[in-house]
């Protein structure tokens, strides 16, 4: 394909449902491609890209629904080399989480996997990207990337936050995650609902919202997301709510 296309492969925060499994999306653009998260939707992978370019792949943060995907590492084959993404002290806790024994360590798969923290600078990516700190229970970041020229944010896990405006600006496509249900709100646990990411996509000047990350004990149907959209849509018009499978072409 020439373009840029995002692919949802997991859209659930916490644990996998019959409406999905938990978050992953793929950028797919020409020559590369990029993974958003290791969820159980990472499983999909293979029915979409065939492993001869390089895959960079990112990890906001360590929050198991996030990375247990990791686990599924030796199904594919990255013969082009597998780069990980993480903010600062990622290499350390991947040590101890992809290794016995969980997993099979990266050191003794079929293919390379180098580990890119946010303070090792990205001079080395074929894209441009920014690495911003979110407001979440641990540590967890959220990028802005410059793929072909068309911008796109990725803010999972977060209370709203002026970085998350910040990475958003002017984006071409901002992915949010929507772990609450409309007006929800627990500032001891920071998650967006639909219309706190609809006013980050808002207040940003992005120019579409795709709402993933949906908390799998509070969206149990699609109407669940579906009002979602609903609600995102008063404050953000261009709002998609995403299932696994879901595909925007930028
Ligand atoms: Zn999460
Ligand atoms: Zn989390």
């Amino acid at each position: 394909m020439d373009g840029v296309r995002a692919v949802f492969l997991g859209t659930n925060g916490w644990y996998d449902t019959e409406s999905g499994n938990t978050v992953c999306a793929l950028i797919d653009a020409p020559g590369f491609k990029v993974v958003l998260d290791a969820g159980g939707g990472i499983r999909r992978l293979g029915d979409y890209i065939d492993f001869s370019v390089p895959v960079y792949m990112f990890l906001s943060h360590f929050h198991i629904d996030h990375i247990w995907g990791l686990h599924v590492s030796v199904k594919f084959n990255y013969t082009s080399g597998l780069f990980i993404i993480t903010g600062d002290g990622g290499r350390s806790i991947l040590d101890v989480f992809q290794n016995r024994p969980f997993t099979i360590p990266f050191a003794d798969l079929p293919y390379d996997v180098k580990i890119i923290e946010a303070g090792d600078g990205f001079a080395d990516l074929p894209f441009g990207a920014t690495v911003l700190p979110l407001q979440h229970s641990v540590p967890t970041v959220g990028i802005r990337m410059d793929i072909l020229g068309r911008v796109i944010a990725y803010c999972p896990d977060t209370g709203y936050c002026a970085n998350a405006v910040e990475l958003a600006r002017g984006a071409d496509l901002l992915i949010a995650e929507c772990s609450y249900r409309p007006g929800e709100t627990h500032h001891e646990w920071p998650h967006l609902n639909p219309g706190d990411a609809a006013r980050i996509a808002s207040e940003a000047g992005a120019k579409s919202l795709a709402l993933t990350h949906f908390d799998a004990s509070r969206y149990e149907t699609r109407k669940d997301r579906m009002d979602a959209r609903s609600a995102a849509e008063m404050i953000f018009r261009n709002t998609a709510a995403c299932f696994d499978g879901t595909v925007i072409d930028l």
